[in-house]
């Protein structure tokens, strides 16, 4: 790559970056994972080493998290809240320790080791002993007034024994415990998932409403005193005088007189990371002499006297309980480890994918072993290798079936193709699976039919085929559905209006619902907009003209086959002329001109808008919603993915608070769909 084509990529690497960031910190909802966004951030580094001219303050080597959202009132904090540099190996560790032993000139330094904890910083003010403002790190000079949520935050003293004006900083978590309770409560009402503790402490820290932060437990550690009126000599005294003002403090941490001291210690606590009851994602080493510290300042991002130390992926050791075959939707036989329940970052994992024959007999993992297992973020886990000795004496290799676990006709493996697959179309495993798939969150994305549901539906013999679904509530004049186990009338009232509301679908997610082989959201996206229209798709499909898709960039012969052989199945065909219609031929459902699928960042949100809004009408609002791949809906429930509150906003968003949802303002909204804008 010349300069030209680096300089490109630094500015692609910028905006990514840095819409990412912001979904990170302002939503608390991720869009990548963080392995992800590490990756993309260390190539943008690797570019401004070569050529440094390109790092501005724009860039996001230079800037801490991301601006304080709009919602909140503002704190400036007293000094600046600074993000820290990763090492992530020895070698990184002697350069730390050479340069903080070059610039302060100190030969000896000692240093203290604490946990990384993986949540958000905050910093509470004091004067004259009383708790007087709380903010989040925002950007790293303002941050959000999070006052009186944190003054719902067990074991936050409100008073303290010092009168001086000062800011105790640390990292509000929740405990591995408290999360798994708090998400078993969201599975029970339906509601979405947290993805992990950081995600869940974060978005109940940074709630408009703190009724709703005081029913959810979260633990502050403070790690330090920010003040000009009174000092310490050493991080140790710091820590000491904290917990003797009663903050929770961590025990997990150790003053090292050199490098290997501190890395024994490092590596002691990450064999004991799985047993801690908070989630750490490494360990920061900090200069204990205040002094040193002080006189090694900071760069526009990082302090000088710390860094953190990141652990590897997270590993656990498991016992597999059995061995399944699973058939997926296309028919690919998947087997799968049912594990004996183990937390790895805070979330209980209890199965892990063998990916397919050849993995599994690669690996040679038995029923009754001992196995590693490796979640990295947000990454599905990875069973790494059985422990051999460990391994029970009557253990046998898994025997592949070789026919399909459900219907019982015989698996195929084609030669260039790792899955072996059951080619039977009527096999109802399939068909269960391309419901479900059907009704997902990126494809119709109706609420309410679960996986548990769908085959619930599909065993009464209400739901066989995708089309069922929008006959449900004609179906159910007989069926009754509100009195079968499970199932109440509200239930069933909510259910038929998100199929309701699902009838209208931008043409790329109703081709994508479809669920053809190899035809995913991108390819999808693609088709959308190469057809545009739903009638155009159709008559392609009709006439099974795939070879028409040859004009798009990357399509090649597999994928046509594979959209050839989809609708030379007379029921795949017959599925797709019933649902579509194109506003003019009505169908089960209207599809949507592609256009209005451009844009994904709204993509299976529900939104409600209420009050009224400087800058779009309701009418806008709704169809700005669609044309970013969202929903707008009429009235708030748990189901609701986002509120846009306007001014004088009455009681949808008073009950949308009482739910907990995630309320933003006109303004986040608009620039939120400009994130991804264009
Ligand atoms: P960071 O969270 O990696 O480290 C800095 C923070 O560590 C400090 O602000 C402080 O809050 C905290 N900390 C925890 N324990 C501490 C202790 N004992 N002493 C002092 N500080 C302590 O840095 P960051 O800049 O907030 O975030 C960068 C990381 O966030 C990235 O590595 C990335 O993985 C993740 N991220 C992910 C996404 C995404 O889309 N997935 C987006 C942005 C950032």
């Amino acid at each position: 790559m010349n300069y030209s084509d680096k300089k490109k990529r630094h500015a692609e690497l910028t905006k990514a970056l840095s819409s990412y960031s912001r979904q990170y910190y302002i939503f608390d909802d991720p869009a990548v994972s963080d392995a992800e966004y590490d990756k993309l951030y260390n190539e943008l580094l690797e570019i401004e080493r070569e050529f440094p001219e390109l790092k501005s303050s724009k860039s996001p080597s230079q800037k801490v998290g991301a601006a304080a959202a709009k919602s909140f009132k503002k704190i400036r904090h007293s000094a600046p809240m600074l993000s820290l540099e990763n090492a992530y190996d020895e070698n990184d560790i002697s350069d730390f320790v050479d340069r903080v032993k070059k610039l302060s000139g100190v030969e000896e330094i000692e240093f203290v080791l604490e946990p990384k904890f993986d949540g958000l910083s905050a910093s509470i003010a004091y004067k004259n002993g009383v708790l007087v403002s709380a903010a989040t790190r925002g950007d790293g000079f303002v941050g959000e007034d999070v006052t009186q949520n944190i003054l719902t935050v067990d074991r936050i003293p409100k008073k303290i024994e010092n009168p001086a004006a000062l800011e105790v900083r640390g990292e509000i978590v929740m405990l591995k415990s408290d999360f798994q309770e708090l998400n078993e409560l969201r599975e029970k009402s339906g509601e979405k998932l947290f993805a992990n503790p950081r995600n869940a402490a974060a978005g109940s820290l940074r709630q408009l409403d703190s009724a709703i932060t005081a029913s959810r437990k979260l633990t502050f550690f403070a790690y330090s005193v920010v003040s000009d009126e009174i000092s310490f000599d050493f991080q140790t005294d710091a820590s000491r005088t904290l917990k003797n003002w009663g903050f929770v403090v961590s025990d997990n941490v150790a003053l090292c007189k050199n490098q290997s001291e501190a890395f024994e210690f490092y590596k002691k606590t990450e064999e004991r990371r799985a047993e801690l009851e908070y989630d750490v994602d490494g360990m920061v080493y900090k200069v204990n002499d205040l002094s040193i510290q002080k006189a090694l300042g900071a760069s526009a991002k990082f302090p000088r006297h710390s860094i953190a130390y990141k652990f590897p992926a997270e590993k656990a050791r498991t016992t597999v309980l059995s061995i399944i075959a699973q058939v997926g939707r296309t028919g690919a036989v998947t087997p799968v480890a049912e594990l004996k329940p183990v937390t790895i970052g805070g979330v209980v994992i209890s199965r892990a994918t063998l990916h397919n024959k050849d993995e599994l007999e690669k690996l040679d993992v038995r029923v009754g072993d001992r196995v590693v297992l490796q979640r990295a973020g947000d990454v599905i886990p990875q069973i790494l290798y059985p422990i051999l000795e460990e391994r029970p004496e009557n253990a046998v290799p898994f025997v592949f079936p070789t026919t399909c676990p459900c219907c019982g006709s015989a698996l195929v493996k084609e030669e260039d193709e790792a899955a072996v697959r059951c080619v039977n179309l009527n096999c109802e495993a399939q068909s269960v699976e391309r419901l479900i798939h059907f009704v997902s969150k990126l494809a119709f994305n109706i609420d309410g039919l679960g996986d548990q549901n769908i085959r619930f539906l599909f065993e009464k013999g209400i739901v066989k085929s995708p089309s069922d679904i929008f006959r449900i509530e004609e179906k159910n004049l007989e069926f009754r559905l509100e009195k079968s186990d499970g199932w109440g009338k509200q239930s069933v009232e909510n259910l038929f209006e998100s199929i309701n509301a699902a009838k209208t679908i931008p043409l790329d997610r109703f081709i994508y619902a479809l669920g053809i082989p190899q035809i995913g959201r991108a390819v999808s996206k693609l088709i959308a907009k190469f057809f545009e229209t739903y009638a155009a798709f159709l008559d392609c499909a009709k006439n099974r003209e795939g070879e028409r898709l040859k004009g798009i960039l990357g399509i090649g012969d597999s994928i046509i086959n594979d959209f050839n052989s989809f609708f030379a199945n007379e029921n795949n065909m017959k599925v797709l002329i019933e649902l579509g219609g194109d506003g003019i031929s009505a169908g089960l459902v209207a599809v949507a001109n592609a256009e209005k699928s451009e844009n994904e960042t709204l993509a299976g949100q529900t939104i409600v808008f209420t009050g009224s809004f400087e800058k779009f009408s309701r009418e806008e609002a709704k169809s700005l919603a669609e044309k970013f791949g969202g929903r707008a809906t009429a009235s708030v429930s748990a189901k609701t993915s986002l509120v846009v509150a306007g001014e004088n906003a009455g009681k949808k968003l008073d009950q949308a608070k009482k739910l907990g949802l995630k309320i933003i303002s006109e303004n986040e909204f608009l620039e939120m769909i400009k994130l991804y804008g264009e």
